[in-house]
């Protein structure tokens, strides 16, 4: 093949987005599809709880295509399909692919939406909203780990994903309002400034209550009013939101 035709074909192949969607097609894509059914196994036995008895095709796309195995440290690549969380170094993890997929679902997010994802971690969360959305805004306060998934996020090919180092209870002003904000480390309260970034109409999934323990999955949904209304789902266990020193 002479030089001009193959960057005719690579040009072709980055307009269809070829480059990310080609993902699917690794050797994990079996053990994904495997994770996909027992997410869907999870969203059917929460439902009573979550109001959310399936994941939408998105949803269910970006766990097929995501590369979970990426995300997570090399010596663990063999359990990066098994639905749990996993450490991702500097103490903290990489969240449960059930609980990533349930935060998304209950974002709700329409395909225009802008979104914003407190505690980047390993990025993994970031990649899979923005299989979804058109514009993720990702804030993480441990250094390395944020630069890490920033490089990690520019590999895969996520163009639409931006990481900031810093500390997420005061939200991203210059990006905000937000359609819909994801909180992945537990607060013990709900940043005020983070209901202040939301959309009229827009919706925050974030877990409150201990530190050290267990805590609320809540969605809050902003009215067209501004008012702000709160739903709790299930409990779970996140890291805790540090605060900047
Ligand atoms: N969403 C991540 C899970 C990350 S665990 C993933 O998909 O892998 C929670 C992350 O929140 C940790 O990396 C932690 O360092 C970060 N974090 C804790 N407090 C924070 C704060 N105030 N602002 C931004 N990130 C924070």
């Amino acid at each position: 093949m002479d030089t001009r035709r193959r960057t005719l074909l690579a040009a072709v192949a980055g307009l269809l987005g070829a480059g990310r969607r080609a993902q699917a097609q690794d050797a994990h894509a079996d053990a994904r599809a495997r994770l996909v059914r027992e997410v869907e196994a999870g969203f059917r036995d929460t439902a009573g709880e979550t109001g959310r008895a399936r994941m939408s095709p998105c949803v269910r796309q970006a766990l097929e295509r995501v590369q979970r195995h990426r995300f997570v440290p090399p010596s663990l690549v063999d359990s990066a399909y098994v639905d749990r969380p996993l450490p991702i170094g500097m103490g903290q993890t990489i969240s449960q692919p059930f609980i990533v997929a349930l935060m998304t679902e209950l974002a709700d997010p329409a395909p225009d939406a802008r979104v914003l994802e407190v505690g980047t971690g390993s990025g993994y969360q970031a990649a899979v909203l923005a299989e979804c959305v058109a514009k993720v805004y990702t804030i993480e306060i441990v250094a390395p780990l944020g630069e890490r998934a920033r490089a990690l996020l520019a590999e895969l090919g996520y163009r639409n994903v931006d990481v900031r180092i810093g500390d997420g209870y005061k939200g991203w002003p210059e990006a905000a309002p937000f359609d819909a904000i994801v909180v992945t480390a537990a607060p013990d309260h709900v940043p005020q400034p983070l209901v202040d970034q939301l959309k009229p109409g827009g919706r925050m999934v974030i877990p409150v209550g201990q530190q050290a323990g267990v805590q609320q999955l809540l969605l809050i949904t902003k009215g067209a009013d501004g008012r702000a209304t709160m739903r709790r789902t299930i409990a779970v266990r996140f890291v805790p939101l540090t605060r900047e020193r």
